[in-house]
């Protein structure tokens, strides 16, 4: 018995190695993934309601991982965030939005998004040079500046108001637009709507979901879009997977949306081939 004890606490033993030097293998190849060229940008479009027209894109990361195919961020965004690996990732997603939207515009006004949004992490907002950063991406791209929004969310926004909403100043300083994203999930959202200064409003996909059978839920989500109008901001609503979740956005005045049901992320090369057919979208 004592032996099999021992062997048990072996096996704990090496699995807690393991698990370690995964972790190690995976933060040192997440590392090089930046500078082997392994990160995608995927674009999600936003549709404009009730014309259909893709207006914007939200920039989502992925990494092509050649031991395990082709990542979500769900599977990498946490490691990177704890070691501070999301700055370098979110400054790449950021230069190629930029580029990728400015050369669309250029290339084919008519089907290009009139703007590109990008996620930026809780560690991003704390680093002294982001303005320049952003500046400097747009500079470099040439797009406009009106064409960027920065998504933040809330949890990201809850750190130190008064810090952040300099922050926010100075960006939109440059022109680019900031979004709260995930809106209503975390603690004071009518707060920051108070203290920080957004220009658009991105209603959690958790609202969205199991709306059609639920008419409490419904007025939630209908009052939610109202106030936003009434404060002047651009409304998107996420996570729209089927046609009666439109339907009834659509009568509730809900202007622009975001979900499966509208279009899936996929490479840039991809949605363009999809504009170019708009039936599809
Ligand atoms: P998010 O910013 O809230 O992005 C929306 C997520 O919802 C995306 O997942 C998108 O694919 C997914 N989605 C869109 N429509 C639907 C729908 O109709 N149904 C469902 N079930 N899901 C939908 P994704 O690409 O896996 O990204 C997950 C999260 O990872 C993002 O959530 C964002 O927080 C983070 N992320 C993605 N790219 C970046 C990045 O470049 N930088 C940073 N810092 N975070 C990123
Ligand atoms: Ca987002
Ligand atoms: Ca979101
Ligand atoms: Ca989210």
């Amino acid at each position: 018995a004592k032996d099999q004890g021992k062997n048990r606490f072996l096996t704990f033993e090496n699995r807690m190695h393991e698990q370690l030097l995964s972790r190690l293998d995976q933060e040192s190849r997440l590392r090089d993934a930046v500078h082997r060229g392994e990160l995608r940008m995927h674009l999600q479009p936003v549709v404009s309601v009730p014309d259909g027209q893709m207006v914007g894109a939200e920039a989502l990361v992925r990494w092509q991982d050649p031991q395990h195919g082709l990542r979500q961020p769900g599977s990498f965004i946490p490691l990177a965030e704890e070691t501070g690996m999301i700055v370098e990732i979110d400054r790449w997603v950021l230069m190629e939005a930029c580029r990728t939207i400015k050369q669309w515009q250029d290339d084919d006004p008519a089907t290009a998004p009139a703007w590109v949004s990008v996620n930026l992490s809780a560690a991003h907002l704390e680093v002294p040079d982001l303005t320049d950063r952003i500046a400097y991406a747009l500079s470099t791209s040439g797009l406009p500046a009106r064409c960027l929004v920065l998504e933040l969310t809330e949890t990201i926004l809850m750190r130190d108001i008064a810090v952040t909403a300099a922050r926010l100043e100075e960006l939109r300083e440059l022109g680019v637009k900031i979004a709260i994203d995930d809106f209503g999930t975390g603690y004071s959202s009518l707060g920051y709507l108070r203290d920080i200064p957004v220009d658009v409003l991105k209603i959690d996909r958790s609202f969205i979901t199991g709306m059609t059978g639920n008419g409490r839920q419904q007025e939630l989500v209908n009052a939610v879009i109202q106030l936003g109008h009434m404060l002047g901001l651009r409304v998107v609503v996420e996570g729209i997977e089927e046609a009666d979740q439109l339907a009834l956005l659509s009568v509730m005045g809900c202007k622009f949306v975001q979900g499966y049901h509208l279009g899936r992320p996929v490479p840039a090369d991809e949605l363009r081939v999809l504009r170019a057919a708009p039936a599809v979208l």
